[in-house]
């Protein structure tokens, strides 16, 4: 998402600490990528199974990359030999650290200099924590308008938002993350609007903005609840980790919107979203990617970047494949029991688990730019900071004694460099007490 939307103007320079990449020339945004992304949208409306996709995809990975022919010879299969999506389980899976290691013969020959500044060079840690650069290229950023136009249609929302309202308000309970806004010439010449819950005025600009879409992680989604304003955007769109059912109805309630689960890595894009929150249950999106399941593990063939094809790469998150119809009457392939997108939770002395994010105003006020709450045992707590001066901790303490309910020490850990980089999905609470891979 981050990637999509350039920083057309800082609201606040001094906070800028995710720097995107910039993208001013909107006309030519329009001209390179409205046609395809128009047919990306049909495509997800249509239900194509994207085998003709697919074969293009390994036919460019086997004779325009260093890496694939090996890989494919070493299987002994060649693009020729897919004639449906099911023989790609016989195609050579791709690992994070075989993208780490081989990241350079993974992209195709033409590439150029235009391409990677059109695109997006990404690194991300993922739930393993063994760091992976990967390279998005711009129509993949692009494609997230299309998953929108195609959310929007699917669920039956009315008229896209006016050209000049704004489309789509960015959520975010980080702290110090660069707040900015620009133009989505994609999404409807609608604005975009990074709004950070701490900076002045947010119930204020928020109101004022009127969003019809507000995305963000369950955590920052979940301060819209707290927050004094009357909003009514017509889609609340979740990812980064699993949004409970509860959140989403909650949502709802307040807002009116039709809430969205999607699945989503920063190394393709979205790859599934849920009709029913809370449920675990996903529909994929094929024809933009291709999900299988290898002995619990969920890989993912992204057809859309052929300037760096991924092809049968292992995520490291849990689930399971099957063809089906959801109860909401479509058929399809469905990822179910998704786990390992990290939703982290505390235990309290009484073994409940509890939402450690309700200190994050808290955490917000200490001054520091960046910082993380390790849960090591129950009344063992680290709070790893990068940037500021050493922080005074004592309300902090108190909050965490408050919410598992006894006794905590809590240290401190400075960190000299940054704890989140671009691209990861930050993990601004663990627990190693209970593991961090717990499903809310
Ligand atoms: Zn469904």
């Amino acid at each position: 998402m981050a990637a999509m939307l350039a920083p057309e103007r800082s609201v606040d320079p001094h906070v800028q600490l995710f720097p995107c990449p910039v993208r001013r020339r909107y006309a030519w945004q329009l001209a390179r990528y409205g046609a395809p992304l128009s047919r990306w949208r049909r495509a997800l409306l249509s239900g194509e199974d994207g085998t003709s996709r697919v074969r293009a995809l390994l036919r460019v990975a086997e004779e325009e990359t260093a890496y694939y022919p090996e890989a494919f010879l070493g299987a002994g299969v060649s693009w020729r030999d897919l004639r449906g999506i099911e023989d790609l389980a016989h195609f050579p899976t791709l690992s994070r650290a075989t993208l780490q290691e081989r990241f350079h013969e993974l992209f195709a020959r033409g590439v150029n200099g235009r391409d990677v500044n059109e695109g997006w060079l990404g690194k991300s840690s993922g739930s393993t924590g063994e760091p992976v650069r990967f390279f998005m290229d711009g129509e993949s950023i692009h494609f997230f308008s299309a998953f929108l136009k195609f959310l929007w249609e699917r669920l039956h929302l009315g008229q896209l938002p006016r050209p000049g309202s704004t489309g789509v308000v960015l959520l975010c309970t980080l702290p110090r993350s660069a707040v900015y806004e620009t133009w989505l010439p994609l999404f409807r010449g609608t604005r975009f609007r990074k709004l950070h819950r701490a900076e002045p005025d947010a119930e204020a600009t928020l109101q004022r903005l009127s969003p019809a879409v507000i995305t963000g992680d369950p955590d920052s989604l979940a301060s819209l609840l707290e927050m004094d304003v009357k909003v009514k955007p017509r889609l609340i769109l979740s990812s980064a980790f699993a949004l409970s059912r509860e959140l989403a109805e909650a949502l709802r309630r307040r807002t009116g919107a039709q809430v969205v689960d999607y699945y989503s890595m920063a190394e393709t894009g979205p790859l599934g979203w849920s009709c029913e929150p809370g449920s675990g249950r996903f529909h994929t999106l094929l024809p933009a990617a291709v999900l299988e399941e290898s002995a619990g593990e969920i890989v993912v063939t992204n057809i859309r970047n052929r300037l760096f094809p991924l092809v049968r790469y292992r995520t490291g998150d849990a689930g399971s494949i099957r063809a089906g119809t959801c109860p909401c009457g479509e058929s399809g392939t469905i990822l179910d029991a998704l786990s390992g997108r990290l939703a982290s939770r505390f235990l309290t002395r009484e073994g409940v688990l509890v939402d450690p994010s309700q200190l994050q105003a808290l955490l917000c006020r200490l001054g520091v730019r960046q910082f993380q709450l390790i849960q090591r045992a129950t009344g063992d707590v680290t709070l790893r900071h990068h940037g500021g001066p050493e922080p005074d901790v004592t309300e902090v303490r108190h909050a965490l004694e408050r919410l598992v309910g006894g006794a905590v020490t809590l240290l401190t850990e400075p960190c000299a460099a940054p704890i989140f980089l671009p691209g990861e999905k930050p993990l601004v609470y663990r627990s190693e007490r209970v593991g961090c891979d717990v499903q809310p």
